[in-house]
């Protein structure tokens, strides 16, 4: 199946009201983009049939694919699949084998059959239906000729658990099916370098690749950078990103940054840094420990999230107070006295404290100010100001020990904001120095 032109358009007051965030257009755009399919706008309308004709009318203008999301249920106020299918020139009738399922369903959760349950199961004739094994409201496809020119109109239930699973089941193959091409996407990731400063530094290949296709795009503090290829098979498309992923990873990152675009790569298809440094400690046969005082806890959170973790955490501290950092990972009382706790020093201190406390491969120490305050500190008996996001991460492997400081801008946040914000970046930034070190062992 082949469309030049797709677009989303959810239907809820819920959504217009700001009381629910609009996750399904999010996810459809992803999986749009997977599959190649261009999608160029996004539409919000209410529970009002009257408006969501007009912008459906307008959608159909413009799009070869509409997908639209919620107002399938059994309820009065849901009139999205009586508005599409009248405007599609369908008309809707009883879809046996989806009233028997909603039936069966039904007596399964001990609910009574109520009238309004059937009309669920009111489809139009020649639709394609995708079978809802996660609710009761089957989605579906309807293609009809209209005013202005073919057009497909995909109905699917609102809420995410239901929408998810029935896209990637159902409508995906749906989407992929008849057509000669596959569509294959590699993901990149990278840290320690912004989005902006990569879309610099690969501007040639994002406006010159057309197959492959590169798009760098903003994940949790890191930034993902997305290869699609298509071709006539997968093994096809695999290689082409392969080749083209080879070709951007040696690219000089100068002068946004130094080195090259591989300095910065965390992990191909990976979803975390924590799973990419599970993932080469585990292959590696290494084990690593954290002192943490700003963030926490949060490396050995991120680090435990993982499976494996127990093979390659061999402990890990928090020691927020000095006198903590002192009795269980041996930081020196002068260290603190003659550069203060917020320093390289005492950061390298607790990565080689806690690396030897439990014997692991790699330390890592983290000390700074995670609130939004500046703190001032004494640094050989005299005042010091240490600015609000300042962190010091060390990573120890045998004797040797990097640092870095690094300075967040929790900018306007509030008070725990600000502190969340500098623990999820300062920890991230510890997974990637122990993954760095970890590759070079
Ligand atoms: P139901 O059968 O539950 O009524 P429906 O297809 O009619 O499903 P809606 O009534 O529009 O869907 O929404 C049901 C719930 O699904 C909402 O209360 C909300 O929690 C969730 N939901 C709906 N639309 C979206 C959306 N675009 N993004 C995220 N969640 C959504």
């Amino acid at each position: 199946m082949y469309f030049s032109s797709s677009e989303i358009l959810s239907v809820g007051t819920e959504l217009l009201l700001g009381d629910i965030v609009n996750t399904d257009a999010a996810y459809l755009a992803r999986a749009l983009a997977v599959l190649g399919i261009p999608c160029y706008h996004q539409s919000v309308v209410g529970d009002n049939p009257a408006r969501l004709r007009a912008v459906l009318s307008d959608a159909l203008a413009r799009s070869e694919l509409v997908i639209l999301t919620g107002g399938l249920g059994p309820t009065c106020d849901d009139l999205t699949k009586e508005t599409a299918a009248a405007l599609m020139g369908k008309t809707l009738t009883l879809h046996a084998p989806s009233y028997d399922r909603i039936r069966t369903l039904l007596e399964k959760r001990g609910l009574p059959e109520t009238e309004n349950q059937k009309k669920q199961a009111m489809l139009p004739e020649d639709a394609v239906v995708f079978e809802n094994d996660w609710g009761t409201a089957p989605g579906f496809a309807m293609t009809a000729d209209t005013e202005f020119g073919q057009r497909t109109v995909i109905l699917l239930p609102g809420p995410p658990r239901e929408l998810e699973p029935m896209f990637d089941v159902r409508v995906r193959p749906y989407l992929a099916s008849g057509s000669e091409e596959t569509i294959w996407s590699m993901n990149i990731g990278l840290w320690g370098i912004g989005e902006a400063a990569v879309e610099q530094v690969l501007r040639r290949y994002m406006t010159e690749s057309a197959n492959p296709t590169a798009a760098p795009y903003c994940g949790e503090g890191d930034v993902r950078l997305r290869l699609t290829a298509r071709g006539r098979s997968e093994e096809e498309c695999r290689a082409m990103c392969r080749s083209l992923a080879e070709e951007l990873c040696a690219v000089s990152c100068e002068p946004y940054k130094p080195g090259i675009l591989s300095d910065y790569v965390f992990g191909i298809d990976c979803t975390s840094l924590s799973e990419a440094l599970v993932g080469m400690l585990r292959e590696k046969h290494l084990t690593v420990s954290a002192a943490e005082s700003c963030t926490g806890g949060y490396i050995a959170k991120r680090i435990t999230d993982t499976p494996g973790a127990s093979e390659v955490l061999s402990g890990s501290f928090v020691t927020y107070s000095e006198q903590a950092k002192q009795a269980l990972v041996g930081v020196r009382a002068e260290t603190l006295a003659e550069y203060s706790v917020y320093s390289e020093q005492v950061a390298a201190e607790m990565a080689r404290g806690c690396r030897e406390a439990v014997g692991a491969d790699i330390g890592i120490g983290v000390t700074g100010v995670a609130g939004a305050e500046d703190a001032v500190v004494l640094r050989a008996g005299e005042a010091h100001t240490v600015s609000a996001g300042t962190v010091f991460v060390a990573c120890a492997v045998g004797n040797d020990v990097r640092v870095e400081r690094i300075v967040l801008a929790p900018g306007r946040r509030a008070g725990t904001e600000a502190r969340e914000y500098v623990r999820a970046r300062a920890s991230q930034q510890a997974l990637f120095m122990a993954l760095c070190a970890a590759r070079a062992l």
